[in-house]
């Protein structure tokens, strides 16, 4: 890890610590006429099944934000709940929300060690929103959550927006209340980069290796040389498998006739 810790560092490299690219969300959350939730618990206490049987996050989705976006880059979940600060105040109202994000966010942070004693916590500083890019991009997560809340199908369970709120309408309050309100989706990724040994930012070559450290492999979610648009957990099983096929000797697999859904509409619709 490049720490700057002067003597722990033998073989630095630019790359190492840098980019801790990871996803945001904001939580946009609309009053809703629910169930209660004593009644559905009783369902699932007693009968195992009925509307509160579920893990209530299986509702997401990935959508372009905009036409020529050529593969999604916003994603959604929905819940049928109110989740506050990641669960650690109780729910106060019945309510629905949904977490929603730029997929592939353009702020790049860093990490580097606390101290030289392994056992401190590294220090982490995502710098998160400080492209104008990001900025744009939750603004419009804002304004298509909205769209979709407002479609008729949710009607029936739809109470007043309890946040943003009606009161949040022109961009500048759109963006003062994702600075406030939005927080991390746990995906940091991109620390140790993969890239050719020409590429002073790589720290890892294509087969893994550290640059300039022999015997030593690193196969995790901070090889990514760019930032994935979408969870992480797959494609860290993925490079995974990848890299033990390398590391065996195995031959590549590869199916260059995969097929990829390419919107029909890509040029006129989102
Ligand atoms: C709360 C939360 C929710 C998430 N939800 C999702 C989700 O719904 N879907 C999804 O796709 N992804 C999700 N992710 C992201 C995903 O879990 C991670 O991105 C993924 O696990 C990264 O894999 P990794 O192998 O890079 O790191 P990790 O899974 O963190 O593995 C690192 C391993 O190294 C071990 N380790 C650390 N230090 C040492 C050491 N010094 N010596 C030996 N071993 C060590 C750790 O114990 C750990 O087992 C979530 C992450 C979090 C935190």
């Amino acid at each position: 890890m490049w720490t700057g810790l002067g003597s722990w560092t033998p073989h630095a490299s630019p790359g190492k610590g840098r980019a801790a690219a990871r996803r945001k969300e904001g939580n946009q959350e609309q009053l809703a006429h629910l169930p209660r939730p004593d009644w559905l618990f009783c369902l699932i206490l007693f009968c195992f099944s009925g509307k509160g049987a579920t893990a209530h996050l299986e509702t997401g989705g990935f959508i372009r934000s905009q036409p020529g976006v050529p593969h999604p880059d916003i994603q959604f979940h929905f819940l049928p709940s109110q989740v506050i600060d990641h669960g650690r105040v109780p729910t106060q109202q019945e309510a629905y929300q949904v977490h929603v994000g730029p997929v592939r966010g353009t702020s790049v942070g860093w990490l580097k060690l606390r101290s030289a004693n392994p056992q401190d916590h590294p220090v982490i500083q995502p710098n998160y929103l400080s492209t104008e890019t990001d900025i744009e991009d939750f603004r419009l997560c804002v304004k298509l959550t909205r769209e979709i809340f407002a479609q008729e199908a949710l009607a029936p369970f739809r109470g007043k927006e309890l946040q943003p709120g009606s009161h949040v309408q022109s961009d500048k309050e759109i963006d003062a209340f994702v600075r406030a309100k939005a927080d991390s989706a746990y995906h940091p990724s991109c620390t140790c980069k993969m890239g050719q040994p020409s590429d002073p930012s790589a720290v890892v070559d294509p087969q893994t290796r550290v640059l300039g450290v022999e015997n030593l492999r690193v196969v995790d979610a901070s090889i990514m040389p760019s930032v994935v648009s979408g969870n992480l957990n797959a494609p860290t099983i993925m490079i995974a498998e990848k890299a033990a096929d390398i590391i065996k000797g195995r031959p590549v697999l590869w199916d260059k006739d995969v097929p990829v859904y390419k919107p029909r509409t890509l040029a006129t619709q989102r």
